[in-house]
């Protein structure tokens, strides 16, 4: 294979994108497509001597990039979401190509909001970041956000582009420098879309691009000890990993990490709305960190709801993601396919009752896993502890509004919840109770940028979205001005 590769109508560079060049490495990994296996591409496998080069590159960007200013950068980050915008079906494409989710979302939702990320912060920084300053005996307090450096950003496969720019945005827009390492299971668009930031004219060295296995290149930047900012989505197990690196430097990190959030049908809920949420859980075949995947349902609609949901999620079809009818595609790799269906094996060893799905799909192969549901696992139970990031719903009944609230609570996880209520005291008063980030009552993902978004207890560290995502990735400066010495 050659640096580049045609795929999706777009040509894809398979090495590094470091201070504006392609840089490849001696070594390569495979990239093969989670649809039907297929090799798509070898990618440059980037360890300490690439790590070295971008944080080189982007530090010798920093001084004229951070001095360009709020409204020099927007205009450039406006820039890079019209491109993305003019080629949004063909990275919506390759995304899929790439990560097996359903194209009619790439398309709908997830290729324009990587546009609306950019444009987002780009205005945000402009017109909205409060340059408060107020008096404290006649001296004035002025506070501002001031661009901190080399911003190292380690991304996930569940939703690579949009994740990505979640972070690319503001951390530009305040005027830092970036390195991004995507996850090595979906390299493209990352590579794709520094070809963008080109056209855009954003100057070299500005983003940087590194492509490799966490082990290797991620934490070779994340013991960087010139880097000022590490933000990090993905599991716990490597959150840990990274937090003893920073540790070493004392590099702030921003954790947006798993969850095992609990989807709570209270006893007054209107049981279609309640099935409909439930069944948005198996979205992008379960591999969304948000899914409310604990079903815990009053137990005087147990019966109604169970026979509601099901009757719902009989419908969904699952197959290719790039069919326009498709509700389910393939989980992203063999070995997350295994670690799946381990979960679920143990499960049904232990006893615990499987009432759907609950193995492969034989009829479609690979990595099509059957969406499944497990009913009553036990208290403490594997399955209703651990994050199992497929499409593996449990439903367990409760009787209290205080049994609800240990049961919702009752693992390490605390990322969001889904209330589903025809009642807003009641809601309300749960939603009070419940630990998570993001609450959702009576829907299911609706976001705004503005808003906070991140996790309590082990699902993170920190907030980001508005203002929260500017005080992570700028330096907040408070300067103090006296009335007196002044000769003006
Ligand atoms: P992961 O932790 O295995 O990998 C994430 C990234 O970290 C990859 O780019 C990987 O290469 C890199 N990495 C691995 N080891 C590293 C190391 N030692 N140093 C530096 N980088 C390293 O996670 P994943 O399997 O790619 O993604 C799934 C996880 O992400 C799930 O736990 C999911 O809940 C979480 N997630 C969270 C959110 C959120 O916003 N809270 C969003 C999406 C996914």
């Amino acid at each position: 294979m050659t640096d580049t590769v045609a795929l999706s109508g777009l040509t894809v560079d398979t090495r590094h994108f470091i201070g504006g060049q392609r840089v490849s490495s001696s070594e390569t990994f495979d990239n093969f497509s989670p649809i039907d296996g297929a090799l798509l591409a070898k990618i440059s496998k980037g360890g300490q001597r690439e790590a070295d080069l971008a944080v080189a590159a982007a530090r010798k960007a920093f001084p004229e990039w951070s001095k360009l200013g709020p409204k020099g950068r927007g205009e450039l980050l406006h820039r890079l979401a019209a491109l993305v915008e003019e080629n949004l079906e063909q990275l919506a494409n390759l995304e899929t190509l790439d990560n097996g989710s359903l194209l009619r979302s790439h398309i709908r939702g997830v290729m324009p909001r990587v546009a609306l990320n950019l444009r987002f912060f780009a205005d945000w920084a402009i017109n909205d970041l409060h340059h408060e300053s107020w008096e404290t005996r006649g001296h004035t307090n002025n506070i501002s956000w001031d661009p901190s450096g080399v911003a190292v950003l380690v991304t996930p496969w569940n939703a690579p582009l949009m994740l990505a720019t979640w972070k690319i945005g503001p951390a530009l827009a305040a005027g830092d420098t970036v390195i991004l390492k995507p996850a090595e299971w979906t390299p493209l668009s990352a590579s794709f879309f520094a070809d963008l930031t080109v056209k855009a004219g954003i100057p070299a060295g500005v983003f940087n691009v590194v492509q490799g296995f966490g082990a290797e290149v991620g934490n070779a930047l994340v013991s960087h000890p010139d880097i000022a900012r590490i933000s990090f989505t993905g599991s716990v197990p490597t959150a840990k990993k990274i937090a003893h690196a920073a540790a070493e430097n004392l590099t702030p990190v921003s954790f947006e990490l798993g969850g095992k959030s609990p989807t709570i049908v209270l006893e007054d809920a209107d049981l279609d709305l309640a099935a409909e949420l439930a069944v948005e859980q198996y979205d992008n075949a379960g591999q969304v960190c948000l899914s409310g995947t604990r079903l815990l349902v009053h137990e005087s609609v147990a019966d109604e709801f169970s026979k509601k949901f099901q009757e719902r999620a009989a419908k969904l079809q699952q197959g290719d993601p790039r069919d326009p009818d498709t509700d389910i595609g393939p989980q992203i790799h063999p070995v997350h396919f295994e670690r799946i269906k381990g979960f679920v094996d143990r499960a049904k060893n232990d006893g615990i009752k499987v009432v759907m799905g609950g193995e492969p799909n034989s009829e479609l192969g690979g990595l099509f896993f059957r969406p499944t549901l497990i009913v009553n696992p036990p208290v403490g139970a594997e399955i209703v502890t651990s994050e199992i990031f497929g499409p593996v719903l449990t439903m367990q009944t409760f009787s209290t509004d205080e049994q609800l609230i240990e049961m919702a609570n009752g693992t390490e996880f605390g990322l969001a919840a889904v209330i589903v209520s025809g009642n807003r005291e009641h809601a309300k008063r749960i939603a009070s109770e419940v630990v998570a980030g993001t609450i959702w009552i009576n829907c299911f993902f609706v976001r705004d940028l503005k808003a906070p978004f991140g996790g309590s207890k082990k699902s993170g560290i920190g907030r980001e979205g508005g203002n929260w995502s500017f005080d992570f990735y700028a330096d907040v400066k408070n300067t103090v001005i006296s009335p007196n010495g002044w000769k003006e």
